[in-house]
């Protein structure tokens, strides 16, 4: 009976892991094919300061149009795509349209910052560099109006990742700390990185406008990222309490749902218009 109920047990155990890998690998294959015929579309996030409500930057957020299952969004796909080596021409994809669209915004009177997400094989891959540069080239964008997005607890483990982040910085091109506070290694990552820009978790924010562990944990990056000459974003703005409070706390900028959600380059370019011009920034204070 006591094997019977082991076997049983380890059926239930290793079953759903088994399932787990057959369809990583079928997912790989598609990821593959989705490269191929450039599946994969670009959505922008804009970040706003909390000053004057301009917009400081905008944000590239990756998206699948999986033929048959829809929008699909990075966490059903980039873990697999980052495991299986796929993440280095999707993310070169990325970095391409990216680079376009923020020319493009540019060409019609609209220059602000871009930042592009980039995984720990993207950074430790060696032809990274190259490619940022090319883009940079081919679309006349100046080093420092890119911003490469790492999640600091990916950074340090790895000579390879900060080698790339190395280049990165020779380049000119601004380095941003996604999800700070989460890893284990937050201050470590601000003494020992080129670092520009602290994007601080939205998990703080969440709790900013009722928790006071929070709201202390805002209030302390902002004063320490003042001192290091950091700029400042809180991710995951929703509602107009949590903003007054990431205000409050000295925080530079913004980025949530409140001011907009994730929205394709003509819609962000729209925006961008009607976000500039005396009406707009009489608007825009009208807001905070
Ligand atoms: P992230 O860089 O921290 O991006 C912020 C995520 O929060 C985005 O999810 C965004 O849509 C979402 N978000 C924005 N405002 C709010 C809000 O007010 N409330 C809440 N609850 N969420 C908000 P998304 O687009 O699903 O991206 C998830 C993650 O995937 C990103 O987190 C980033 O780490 C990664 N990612 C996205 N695009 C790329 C890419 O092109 N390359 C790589 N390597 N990673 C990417
Ligand atoms: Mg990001
Ligand atoms: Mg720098
Ligand atoms: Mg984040």
């Amino acid at each position: 009976y006591a094997a019977k109920a082991a076997g049983k047990n380890r059926v239930q155990t290793f079953s759903p892991t088994l399932l787990d890998v057959d369809a990583a690998a079928a997912l790989a294959v598609e990821l593959r094919a989705a490269v191929e015929k450039e599946q994969f579309v670009v959505l922008y996030q804009p970040m706003v300061s909390t000053r004057d409500g301009r917009c400081t930057a905008v944000e590239a957020l990756v998206r699948w149009a999986h033929p048959t299952r829809g929008l699909l969004a990075p966490a059903d796909f980039l873990d697999v795509a980052e495991h299986t080596g796929v993440v280095i021409p999707i993310g070169e994809q990325v970095l391409r349209r990216a680079c376009a669209d923020a020319a493009a915004w540019r060409d019609r009177g609209e220059t602000v910052a871009l930042h592009v997400n980039a995984s720990p094989s993207q950074l430790a891959h060696p032809r990274f560099g190259a490619v940022v540069r090319e883009c940079l080239e081919t679309h006349l964008l100046a080093p420092g109006q890119l911003i490469i997005e790492i999640t600091e607890s990916t950074v340090l483990d790895s000579p390879a990742v900060q080698a790339g982040v190395e280049v990165l910085a020779g380049l000119g091109v601004g380095l941003a700390v996604d999800d700070f506070g989460t890893g284990y290694s937050a201050l470590t990552t601000l003494r020992t990185l080129p670092v520009d820009v602290v994007k601080i978790d939205k998990s703080f924010v969440a709790g900013a406008a009722t928790e006071v562990a929070d709201q202390a944990v805002l209030e302390a990056i902002a004063q320490m990222a003042a001192r290091l000459g950091l700029q400042t974003v809180a991710e995951g703005v929703e509602d107009a309490e949590q903003q007054r409070f990431v205000e409050q706390a000295g925080i530079d900028a913004v980025q949530g749902y409140l001011v907009l959600h994730p929205v394709p380059a003509g819609e962000l370019r729209t925006w961008l218009a009607g976000r500039t011009g005396p009406q707009a920034a009489r608007d825009r204070f009208a807001r905070f």
